[in-house]
């Protein structure tokens, strides 16, 4: 069925995904899918803002700019112990990843790190695939997260090369390609996707997937957001993104990288349950999920953790379950 798995897609390759007729594309996808994974088991993260707000980027879409007046208060680093509180709650919920994020534009090498290292180690112990994302590292950063435990880095491409100066101007994306060749030479795994409706057009989000395709190895998860307009941001009067669109997104990501985790991830909240049922039945088999309805800020809705195993019961789909070896 599939080309197996490849790093070297053309951006025709990749156009032609984008011109099948969609339920075509869905039930390739989804036979894809069926290939590579169990189609019943969706892995369930939440996602926990360890120190929220202040980041010097101007990532146009995200609430935690100091470029951007959303509203988010500054709150400094987390203590360690109100983390592992979080991630044992987490766990007792059926939540399998718990990913701490840091508004940093780069990882310092000073007491915060440290006491993020202590996160991380904590939080393996607990059982938990433990993920970060902090912003740019370096490849000894990289090294101590992989010592202390770190199970996957989230570090998101995001949109495409030819666009990425349109959202975001404090960075490049070599910088960001620079740190996810840093975790590469460690064991720790990497998540990296994007974001759909930022103003993007169709040959950005081809280019966008062409780019995260030919990574390799692919990442091994790739989270689809949907723009969450927050108010105050340059993006919170962009359009409306079509479950269609996304849907698109998540077949074409599977049939590219059939071994990844794909996940849909912000935007989730204002889909019905027969959109994230065409989202799983394209590959999709990722959520993340929440104790308060929000990701990492109140600007980023969530479902939470009832709500999603109703959704997964009725749907026929079990949270998927860490075994032993997985860590
Ligand atoms: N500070 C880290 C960084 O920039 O890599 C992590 C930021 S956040 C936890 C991880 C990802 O969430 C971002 O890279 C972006 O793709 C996505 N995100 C953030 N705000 C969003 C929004 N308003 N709508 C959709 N996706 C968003
Ligand atoms: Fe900072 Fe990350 Fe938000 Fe960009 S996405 S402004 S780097 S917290």
């Amino acid at each position: 069925m599939t080309d197996a798995v490849r790093s070297d897609w053309t951006i025709d390759e990749v156009q032609a995904l984008f011109e099948l007729p969609l339920l075509d594309l869905i039930r390739r996808a989804g036979q894809v899918h069926q290939e590579f994974h169990d189609t019943e088991v969706v892995q369930v993260n939440q996602l926990l803002s360890i120190k929220t707000g202040a980041c010097p980027e101007d990532c146009g879409y995200c609430s935690q700019s100091v470029h951007n007046d959303t509203g988010v208060k500054p709150e400094p680093l987390m203590v360690v112990d109100e983390v592992v509180r979080t991630a044992k709650r987490a766990k007792a919920k059926g939540v399998t990843r718990f990913c701490m994020g840091a508004a940093w534009r780069d990882v310092k090498d000073n007491a915060q790190f440290d006491r993020v290292l202590d996160m991380v180690r904590q939080v393996n112990d607990l059982g938990l695939e433990v993920c970060a994302t902090l912003g740019m590292l370096t490849a000894d950063q990289a090294r101590r997260l992989d010592e202390a435990g770190l199970y996957a880095y989230n570090h998101n491409l995001d949109t495409s090369p030819e666009y990425y100066d349109s959202v975001i101007t404090t960075r490049t994306y070599q910088e960001r390609l620079d740190t996810i060749d840093n975790l590469r030479t460690t064991n720790i795994t990497v998540c990296c996707g994007g974001i759909i409706g930022m103003g993007e057009s169709v040959a950005d989000r081809i280019s966008f997937l062409q780019r995260l395709a030919t990574l390799d190895p692919h990442p091994e998860s790739v989270p689809i957001n949907v723009l969450s307009r927050v108010p105050g941001t340059p993006l919170q009067d962009a359009d409306d993104v079509e479950i269609h669109e996304t849907v698109r997104m998540i077949a074409a990501a599977r049939m590219l990288m059939p071994t990844s985790v794909v996940r849909i991830a912000a935007g989730r909240h204002l889909m019905s349950f027969a959109d994230q049922a065409l989202c799983f039945l394209a590959g999709a088999n990722s959520i993340f999920s929440s104790e308060r309805n929000m990701m990492l800020t109140a600007t980023t809705p969530c479902a939470d953790h009832a709500s999603d195993r109703a959704m997964l019961a009725t749907m026929g789909l079990r949270p998927r379950v860490l075994a032993s070896s997985d860590r």
